[in-house]
């Protein structure tokens, strides 16, 4: 992994660290993601699709810190939901 890689990994868990800041509809695998730099700019990640509406995934087509945050969101929310069917009786807030 390089140093831009791992810059954007950081970024991903700086933008989830921030509430409300990804809004994801597990259903549709369709997540908004504010931007960092620019207050009340949102942009659009699809995980089916592996896309983002940003600058940085239109020039590199490869995975941005919005589609990278949007997916670890996914995995902590699949890791809740399944915790809670294996282990009902336990408080998981
Ligand atoms: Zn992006």
């Amino acid at each position: 992994m390089d140093i831009q890689e791992q810059l954007r990994l950081e970024r991903a868990h700086e933008i989830l660290a921030k509430p409300g800041a990804v809004r994801l509809d597990a259903a549709s695998g369709i997540a908004v993601v504010e931007s960092q730099t620019t207050p009340g700019q949102l942009y659009l990640v699809s995980l089916r699709q592996m896309t983002c509406t940003c600058a940085d995934f239109e020039r590199r087509h490869l995975p941005c810190k919005h589609l990278l945050a949007a997916q670890m969101m996914q995995r902590e929310e699949r890791g809740r939901y399944y915790s809670r069917i294996l282990w009902p009786d336990t408080s998981w807030d």
